[in-house]
């Protein structure tokens, strides 16, 4: 086998649409066209969103296509010590600092001109120099969330499909956090924790996700750990020129299984999105021999209700 190590990493917090499932599809077939492993992981570290009956349906959803995965699956709510261990790494190193602002203070503090980035504001650095008296004063009416210290500078690398990306962390973020002030760790940790355990050598996932790459690799590098390759694809969007919502029926696997469709003619529709295939079904195998990363559109593709009625 290849050294190429490949994820899927969902947020069961819903059934799956076919937005979602062509990451997942893309996903596996560059792993499997690179004779590599394809990996499963469980981010359910958001409690109040994701139910366990999700995870079963998203299984039964990748089984039905065929998108098999090696390995047990790591669940991200069962490591919590893992990603505890990572945060004392960086305290010990003096990268992260306790943060007692409520989102409203930081809304309040965020000043122009960086002062908003899709995300939400900039984090002002309010508690980045907060003295050991002033913490334990804070400490006894509210619990802290932890921030990672990002560097000034540009943050750059190669996305596989869109080519060269770069963030000044610092200027559009500011210090990020790592553990939310339930205990909990952050996705930008979890995420990066998680990938260097698991060996995954490529990252493939939505665009939405290419502003985060940067805070990613500068925790990479804090961690002392070897950061994977990245290519974003540019999500499906609803006909309203939105992202597909994990509630949006039309487009839910479950609903396109119960209506009969056979696994090949979804395979055919995600392979037109994708630049592999004219929409006509297909299986998965001559998909693998279809898979080159160079077909991908780098622009969102716009799914249409009416291909299935066609079906
Ligand atoms: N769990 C994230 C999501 O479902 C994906 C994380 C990742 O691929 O890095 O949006």
């Amino acid at each position: 086998m290849s050294p190429f190590r490949g994820r899927f990493a969902p947020s069961p917090t819903g059934r799956m649409h076919l937005g979602n499932i062509r990451s997942a599809l893309l996903g596996w077939l560059q792993a499997r066209a690179a004779g590599g492993a394809f990996l499963l992981r469980i981010e359910d570290l958001d409690r109040a969103r994701c139910k366990p009956q999700y995870v079963d349906d998203l299984k039964r959803d990748l089984e039905w296509l065929g998108l098999t995965w090696d390995e047990q699956p790591l669940i991200q709510s069962q490591r919590d010590d893992v990603y505890r261990d990572a945060l004392a790494k960086l305290e010990r190193e003096g990268l992260v600092y306790p943060c007692f602002c409520t989102r409203a203070e930081i809304a309040r503090a965020a000043s122009a001109p960086h002062g908003l980035s899709e995300e939400g504001p900039r984090y002002p650095g309010t508690c980045a120099n907060l003295t050991a008296a002033q913490v334990v004063e804070r400490a006894r009416t509210r619990a802290p969330a932890y921030r990672f210290r990002t560097r000034p500078g540009e943050v750059r690398f190669m996305d596989e499909l869109l080519g060269p990306y770069s963030q000044d962390v610092e200027a559009v973020v500011g210090d990020f956090v790592v553990r939310r002030n339930d205990g909990v760790a952050s996705y930008q940790l979890a995420v990066v924790v998680d990938d260097a355990a698991s060996g995954i050598t490529h990252v493939l996932r939505g665009d939405d996700l290419l502003s985060s790459t940067p805070r990613q690799l500068q925790l990479y590098a804090a961690l002392g750990l070897s950061a994977p390759s990245f290519l974003h694809v540019p999500l499906v969007l609803g006909e309203d020129g939105k992202r597909l919502a994990k509630r949006e029926g039309a487009f839910a696997l479950a609903e396109l299984r119960e209506r009969g469709l056979a696994p090949e003619r979804v395979l055919g529709l995600l392979a037109a999105w994708s630049g592999l295939g004219d929409g006509s079904p297909m299986t998965l195998d001559a998909l693998v021999r279809a898979f080159r990363v160079e077909a991908l559109p780098r622009a969102p593709v716009v799914a249409r209700e009416s291909v299935l009625s066609e079906a």
